[in-house]
């Protein structure tokens, strides 16, 4: 599935694998002037392809390594010659990208090695001029593209949902809220996330999502003090566990959020 949504000069390029005609999860990726930002997942991979055909596009990014931000870099490199920039640290990880979990090649597809050059500190789109910053937690390669006359964030994985409650086991909750505040003092106006979408009156959300799992890491350290096991404590403050937990086989979990939590102090 592929719709795209003009946001003004910015149009978000919304995709999913399909299953029996129902999304299964989604992602955003934007093109902004001449630039791309992302290439979805490697299941949408051939309709993006087709998209891309229609647009004047000169270069794509990609803000970290992970499938659904990368997984049409390969095809639209082949296809339309098109050159593909990624975070220093997400290169010699997208090299020799094929070995991914069970649960997310179900969810967003096989990857295909690839290997892109290097996102310098400043993109040009247009008349636009973003300035690339790291902004690790979520993955530790993770760039977020920043138009300051615009106030413009295009966060990648930064901010997600306000709510997050599952978190993957190599998530770093702690480097999250540490970059979300650093992402605060930027005082951007919109985010445009790569789940949520666009995202107006950006600092408000960011705030709300820090006091969100703030909240939780008390509470969670509060009953971590009484005796309470890990376990208990995830089961009380989120919840049962859900089904994705299953199917990840632990990989991504509510658990992961509270160990992420508990392990380093605010
Ligand atoms: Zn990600």
């Amino acid at each position: 599935m592929l719709r795209q949504v003009s946001h003004g000069p910015v149009t978000r390029i919304h995709m999913a694998r399909t299953a029996f005609g129902r999304p299964l999860f989604t992602v955003n990726a934007y093109l902004v002037a001449d630039v791309l930002v992302d290439t979805g997942c490697p299941a949408t991979a051939r309709e993006l392809l087709e998209w891309c055909r229609r647009q004047s596009i000169r270069l794509v990014v990609n803000t970290h390594h992970h499938e659904d931000h990368s997984g049409a870099n390969a095809l639209l490199n082949r296809e339309l010659g098109l050159p593909i920039q990624a975070p220093a640290r997400s290169v010699p990880i997208l090299a020799e990208f094929d070995h991914i979990p069970l649960y997310r090649r179900v969810v967003w597809g096989r990857p295909t090695p690839f290997t892109p050059g290097r996102l310098p500190d400043l993109v040009e789109a247009g008349p636009y001029r973003f300035e690339c910053i790291a902004f690790p937690g979520h993955s530790e390669d993770l760039v977020c593209l920043w138009e300051p006359t615009e106030g413009w964030l295009f966060a990648g994985d930064l901010f997600i949902r306000e709510r997050v409650r599952y978190l993957r086991a190599d998530e770093d909750a702690c480097g999250v809220i540490a970059s979300l505040r650093r992402a605060l003092e930027l005082q951007p106006r919109v985010l445009f996330c790569a789940h949520a979408g666009m995202v107006v009156d950006a600092c408000a959300a960011i705030e709300r999502k820090i006091a969100y799992w703030e909240r939780i890491a008390d509470r969670a350290r509060a009953l971590q003090a009484e005796g309470h096991p890990e376990r208990e404590i995830t089961r009380r403050l989120l919840g049962p566990e859900g089904w994705m937990t299953t199917v990840s086989l632990g990989e991504f979990s509510k658990g992961n959020l509270i160990r992420s939590l508990l392990r380093s102090g605010r």
